[in-house]
């Protein structure tokens, strides 16, 4: 659907899938013109989450092409609106999945836009001006000021874009599960993909004994060296699975695929809790024993607040967390994508938008 909004005429350079195929090309378009109450960033980075690969696949039958996926998103910003408060020009920015909301729900009054019930997203949405969101795998983006954070000055802009999707959906539940620089407790991270990797991180940081439930052996090693993981089960090892059985206060089930909660629940103490935060487009299977012999509690969320991103972004800023990545060039989006389909990235690629990656 071309967009024919009135101030839309900005012309930027991007990159766009056209069908459920999901091929990424170049893919010109306009955006807005910089609003009272908006910031223009030249985007330097953006991540490639597994959402964009759903996405871009229609996956969740949701996908209005052509669709410029990208909400892991960090760059400079080039213009202020005169209401903007908080950014100057200049600024390290960074953009996560939040385009637009109410501003006046409960939710988006608590800071919890995520759950304001006229959420869109920085792709694939639909903006106050009836514009069709496109995201950062762009050159430029334009944005309302209230959905965007700063990227502390000691983050490097490229480890840093993930954290605007992959590290605030895994802080979120932390923090509200009380696990942000709390007594220590038995985390378990299902799935060391670009959101796992993040959580095993923050447990660590957060002083946890942190648990990887994973189908690949061939991540443990890395997983303990390198990521600090305590324990690593593979999941399809029975005898690993029940060792590991009723050992874990708090999962995170970060898997983009179909798979059976059954067996993950069993890991959990009594009482203990599983949020899912992979978005498997297929129904997963709950069974009832291992819920109610355990007295366990299964929950989901989506992404965070963005007082919480900005906290999340101020965390890592503070205890240096930055993501594990492998910087991409633009031509190199499709290979990526069918690499990450392929659950081969340690742990997430990030595309430079803005060709400053000298190793490249
Ligand atoms: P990712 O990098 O591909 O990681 C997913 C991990 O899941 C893989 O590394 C793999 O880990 C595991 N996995 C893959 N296929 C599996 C299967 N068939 N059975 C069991 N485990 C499997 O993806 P991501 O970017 O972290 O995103 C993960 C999911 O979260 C996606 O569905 C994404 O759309 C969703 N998401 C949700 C939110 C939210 O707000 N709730 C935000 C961002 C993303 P192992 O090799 O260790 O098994
Ligand atoms: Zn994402």
């Amino acid at each position: 659907m071309a967009q024919t909004t009135p101030n839309h005429t900005q012309t930027v350079a991007g990159w766009a899938a056209r069908d459920s195929a999901g091929e990424i090309a170049p893919y010109t378009f306009k955006r807005r013109e910089n609003g009272d109450t908006d910031v223009t960033i030249e985007i330097l980075y953006c991540g490639i989450c597994h959402t964009d690969l759903h996405q871009v696949k229609d996956d969740w039958g949701m996908t209005m092409y052509p669709i410029v996926p990208g909400h892991e998103i960090t760059g400079i910003i080039t213009k202020v609106g005169k209401k903007v408060e908080n950014f100057k020009v200049g600024d390290r920015a960074g953009i996560g999945c939040l385009a637009a909301s109410c501003l006046e729900c409960d939710f988006c009054k608590s800071s919890q836009e995520n759950y304001c019930d006229q959420l869109q997203f920085t792709y694939n949405g639909i903006f106050w001006d009836g514009s069709i969101t496109y995201g950062g795998y762009s050159k430029m983006i334009v944005a309302d000021y209230r959905y965007v954070v700063h990227v502390p000055e000691s983050l490097p802009m490229d480890a840093a874009a993930p954290l605007l999707c992959a590290g605030v959906t895994v802080f979120t539940p932390l923090k509200n599960h009380n696990l942000i620089e709390s007594p220590k407790k038995n985390i378990g991270v299902v799935g060391l993909g670009g959101l796992g990797h993040v959580a095993v991180k923050f447990g660590k940081a957060f002083g946890h004994h942190v648990t990887v439930i994973s189908t690949s052996p061939s991540k443990e090693k890395e997983a303990r060296d390198r990521l600090g993981a305590d324990d690593f089960i593979v999941s399809s090892n029975p005898k690993q699975m029940e060792m590991g059985k009723r050992t874990l206060d708090f999962i995170l089930d970060t898997v983009s695929a179909d798979h059976s909660l059954g067996p993950i629940l069993e890991l959990l103490k009594v009482n203990g809790t599983l949020v899912i935060v992979g978005a498997s487009s297929k129904p997963l299977e709950l069974p009832s024993f291992p819920l109610i012999f355990g007295k366990r509690t299964v929950k989901g969320g989506i992404i965070g607040g963005m007082k919480e991103t900005q906290e999340m972004m101020d965390l890592c800023g503070k205890h240096n967390i930055t993501c594990d990545i492998e910087v991409v060039k633009p031509d190199d989006i499709n290979e990526a994508l069918g690499r990450l389909a392929r659950n081969d990235v340690k742990y997430r690629f990030v595309i430079d938008i803005g060709g400053n990656s000298s190793s490249l």
